[in-house]
């Protein structure tokens, strides 16, 4: 099988910092390979030098065999795709967003036509063709961008982070085009995530990076079966973002936006990120008097077997994840859709930085 990326001792540094520190890495080609690592930890950077949008600081980068260097670079950025975390789209309509890189190209009419109606079919957006892009919600331009992408049919597709910020509905159309291509082509795709789940239903290998460093690296269901190189990723899910509010009480009550504010027992105001360990959630069938200030009503939306061990994330207008032994699992009867609260306690909500 050949090599479609291949990275050696790759050091990334902005000023003083790092942002990738000494990572070597191959890829083959048709695989799908996902970078898991909270915020920070240098999965943008990584995608942007596979993208030849920055230059490593230290390092060889290799696409399909060619070692990457200053002549090249605009040959082999024509090899790839890359879709921003935040999406940008132009200021006209759906099928003008798609067609312009193929326009660039030198693609007839037709062929453009054509492509632009079978990459809207795959985002599920079909009959979209005239309307205006930027009118669309949030995750309809998501699904637009992606569209745009997948329609240069690059052999390399770079994506950052596609379904952040989603609803569920999104979430699983982007996942299932994904799958799709994954399935019908030979596209190598890189994709950066902090959701487990896409972890295990999209990709093969998964790297999983902390600090600019890969900590581990191999194939998914090894990776995700093993509970110790996990532990050390207890903190990516549950992050929330928002404006934080000191309390009379003196805890503070972050506005993490969706109807959704979260009591945590921390003095702090103005912006901050906070996370909530998956095992520090309790779900129950009949909203409980406990003593945890915070208590969502929502419904499970996902569940992931890991052995002893059940995952869940669960739609709150918000989503959670939530870990629970197996034991707890079937006693609940719980299954996909169940309707469930998620309870936790305001000293169970931790500060990011
Ligand atoms: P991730 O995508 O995993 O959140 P990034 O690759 O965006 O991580 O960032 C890795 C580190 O590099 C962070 O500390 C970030 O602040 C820093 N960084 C990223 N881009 C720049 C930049 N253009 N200038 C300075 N620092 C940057
Ligand atoms: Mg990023």
């Amino acid at each position: 099988m050949s090599v479609m990326v291949e990275l050696n001792n790759i050091t990334k540094k902005y000023g003083t910092i790092t942002a990738l520190n000494d990572v070597s890495l191959k890829i083959p080609r048709g695989e799908v390979f996902t970078l898991m690592g909270p915020n920070g930890s240098g999965k943008t950077t990584f995608l942007k030098i596979l993208a030849c949008i920055e230059k490593p600081t230290k390092g060889e980068v290799y696409l399909d065999g060619e070692l990457v260097g200053d002549r090249n670079v605009p040959k082999l950025r024509l090899k790839s795709t890359m879709v921003f975390q935040k999406t940008v789209l132009f200021n006209t309509t759906v099928s003008n967003n798609i067609a312009y890189g193929l326009k660039l190209r030198g693609f007839s009419k037709r062929a453009i036509n054509e492509r632009v109606g079978n990459v809207l079919k795959l985002v599920k957006l079909e009959g979209y063709e005239k309307r205006a892009a930027k009118k669309l919600s949030g995750g309809e331009q998501q699904r637009v961008s992606l569209a745009r992408a997948l329609a240069l049919r690059t052999e390399l597709l770079l994506l950052d982070e596609p379904t952040a910020n989603l609803d569920q509905r999104n979430t699983s159309i982007i996942e299932a085009a994904i799958s799709q291509i994954r399935q019908e082509t030979n596209t190598t795709i890189v994709l950066a995530t902090h959701n487990i789940f896409q972890v295990k239903i999209l990709s093969e290998k998964v790297a999983l990076v902390n600090n600019g460093k890969i900590i581990h690296a191999g194939k998914t269901h090894k990776i995700l079966n093993d509970s110790k190189k996990l532990a050390d990723f207890a903190r990516i899910e549950n992050i929330f973002s928002g404006v934080s509010h000191i309390t009379k009480d003196g805890t503070s009550i972050i506005d993490v936006e969706d109807n959704t504010k979260i009591e945590a027992a921390i003095r702090r105001s103005g912006k901050i990120s906070v996370f909530i360990r998956p095992e520090d959630i309790i779900l129950s069938k009949t909203q409980l008097e406990s003593s945890a200030r915070n208590v969502f009503e929502g419904k499970i939306v996902e569940i992931l077997d890991l052995g002893p061990t059940v995952k869940l994330r669960i739609d709150a207008g918000k989503q959670f994840v939530v870990q629970i032994t197996k034991r707890s699992f079937i006693e609940m009867q719980l299954s996909l859709s169940s309707k469930i609260f998620v309870a936790f306690k305001a000293s169970s909500v931790q500060t990011i930085d």
